[in-house]
């Protein structure tokens, strides 16, 4: 778990391969991460966001498309 994004305010989304990070501070709510894939960001679902919905390389090829930096990722 990268100890530096929490204390920079994100909240963690644990995989199996790879978790995933979120800011909601520094979401621009641009809505890239929900268009670009529904089962790996689900605003009607709790988490809404499950990495091991999607392979490592569909959650890393979404979250580059964040324009804020509110979503990065951690291989685990
Ligand atoms: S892509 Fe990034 S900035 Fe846009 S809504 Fe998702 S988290 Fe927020």
């Amino acid at each position: 778990m990268d100890k530096d994004l929490l204390d920079a305010g994100y909240r963690v989304y644990t995989g199996e391969k790879i978790d995933v990070y979120f800011n909601t501070a520094i979401c621009k709510h641009s809505g890239n991460c929900v268009r670009g894939n529904a089962k790996l960001f689900n605003l009607k679902r709790k988490p809404w966001i499950i990495p091991d919905e999607v392979d490592v390389e569909t959650v890393i090829n979404v979250i580059d498309t964040c324009p804020s930096g509110a979503l990065k990722y951690r291989h685990n």
